[in-house]
């Protein structure tokens, strides 16, 4: 497999993105249909191998963010492009619904403090619960919830497809993708930049640092500092048996501290339930381990809010890891050296501000003015309980994972193409191939047959990352 995807061109590009994480991606598609030619440096085999390969996949309002801030913008924005342009790629859309619901006296008394922030914010359809609304919208609720309020705009995502789908209209209007391309070191000559890379060296007028949780590092690594520090906070769940899903149709959201948004019961796009995460610092910045106690702790706080949920099996266990920082502003900025920009740190809502994020940053490069015409508009394969599964349409080659219900004409799509899977995992965010009830106990076989010789990192048996 060629890992330096439609690169013959190790030569001279507008932009240089490092990073395909979902701010990425979203920042190649804005600069590709802004008319630069872009291209896309990544260390990992596949892309989303960074904090974008695990996350709560919330499409969030920004009810709760900082007033006032990029993020808050970001997040506004974000939101309202995803709305525009998911029918055209393909993307879906689970119009659940949230609720913040307080549980105790303490946080009751703090309700109507968010809720004024959720106006202030932009957000203005939420509406007041009282304990018994709550309930009555939610039967399956604890008696013990005390009030809440709705925020209608919440959402939940497929938050594999949405970052694919960002970073293949990119690719399909020009952008260029190298893999196992990590960024060593860049050195400024002319008007631009020359970056040494593990795939060789690229030149570029303008580069973008969207390393998450090594955005710090490629600062220094580029401009020779860095002025922020990854805290890595890695964020656990515990993924439901779909029957679980019928127990809850908004999302559960709690009242959120300064440090986190708190753990959340909310179904998934692709119809589990799932409680978490957790919010831990840690220093590794690779590995995002799953605890037992933290689990059971999980799945406790899990029947506590829905005490039904006692009577429903565990599917799976994830950890993601956010790329906090010592602060909670995101980390963008222009000022560090010319043709610069560096955009980092975006920690906890960067799902749902990347478009937001990206037209920001096409702004702050006084990239805004230009478009190209007709761009090509690539359609994603829906995986999602939002709209018809290939399983369901005719000439699909027979159904190889069957807990998921994924074909062998969609396994066959994701190794093939631009943006071709290069590991099992990232197989797995293409088709969900595995994630079912079985973990890949009776397909993984018959995957090992069909991508023999196609991943760059080959499989060595069940996965379970
Ligand atoms: C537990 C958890 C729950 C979350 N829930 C939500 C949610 O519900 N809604 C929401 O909106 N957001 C959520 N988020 C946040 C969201 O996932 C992150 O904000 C987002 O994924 C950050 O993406 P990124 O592209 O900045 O970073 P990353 O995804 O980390 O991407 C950076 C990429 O850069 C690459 N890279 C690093 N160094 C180099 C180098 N030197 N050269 C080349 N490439 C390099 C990495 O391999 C990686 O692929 C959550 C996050 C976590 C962890």
């Amino acid at each position: 497999m060629n890992l330096v995807d439609q690169a013959d061109q190790a030569a001279s590009f507008d932009v240089a993105v490092i990073g395909a994480g979902v701010v990425g991606a979203a920042l190649a598609r804005a600069f590709t249909l802004a008319g630069a030619k872009v291209v896309v440096l990544e260390k990992a085999v596949d892309v989303l191998d960074g904090a974008s390969k695990g996350n709560s996949a919330i499409l969030h309002t920004g009810f709760d963010a900082p007033e006032g801030s990029v993020e808050l913008a970001c997040i506004r924005e974000g939101y309202a492009l995803y709305h525009d342009i998911r029918d055209r790629l393909g993307l879906p859309l689970v119009r659940a619904g949230a609720m913040v619901l307080a549980w105790t006296e303490e946080e009751e008394a703090g309700l109507p403090a968010l809720v004024a922030q959720a106006l202030a914010n932009g957000v203005t359809d939420v509406q007041p619960l009282t304990g018994p609304e709550a309930r009555a919208l939610e039967p399956a609720l604890s008696p013990a919830v005390r009030a809440g309020f709705r925020v209608p705009g919440e959402h939940l995502i497929d938050p594999w497809s949405a970052a694919h789908g960002y970073l293949l209209q990119a690719l399909a209007n020009g952008a260029v993708l190298m893999r196992q391309a990590e960024v060593l070191a860049g050195r400024r000559s002319g008007d631009g930049w020359h970056l040494a890379t593990t795939a060789g060296e690229v030149s570029a007028s303008l580069v973008i640092n969207a390393a998450g949780l090594w955005g710090d590092e490629v600062d220094r690594r580029v401009t020779g500092e860095s002025w922020f520090t990854i805290r890595p906070r890695k964020g656990q769940f515990v993924v439901y048996d779909k029957t679980a899903a019928a127990l809850a149709g908004h999302i559960l959201l709690p009242v959120p501290t300064k440090i986190t948004k708190g753990i959340v019961v909310c179904r998934t796009a692709f119809g589990n339930l799932l409680v978490g995460p957790t919010a831990e610092e840690q220093d590794d910045r690779e590995h995002a381990t799953v605890e037992r106690a933290t689990l059971q702790a999980l799945m406790q706080r899990g029947t506590e809010i829905l005490p039904a949920l006692a009577g429903h099996e565990v599917t799976a266990v994830y950890a993601g890891l956010r790329p906090a920082t010592e602060a909670k502003e995101y980390r963008i900025r222009t000022d560090l050296a010319p043709g610069y920009i560096c955009v980092g740190g975006i920690r906890s809502t960067g799902l749902s501000a990347a478009l937001g994020i990206a037209a920001h940053v096409v702004r702050l490069a006084g990239r805004h003015d230009t478009a190209i015409a007709d761009p090509v508009w690539p359609r994603m394969p829906n995986i999602s309980v939002d709209g018809t599964r290939d399983w369901q349409c005719p000439g699909h080659g027979g159904i190889v994972c069957h807990c998921e219900l994924v074909t062998r004409r969609e396994i066959e799509a994701a190794l093939t193409g631009p943006l071709a899977a290069g590991s099992l995992a990232g197989l797995k965010r293409r088709t969900r191939v595995t994630m079912g009830r079985c973990q890949g106990f009776y397909c993984s076989a018959e995957l090992a047959r069909m991508t023999e010789g196609r991943l760059a990192q080959p499989m060595v048996g069940p996965s379970h990352d």
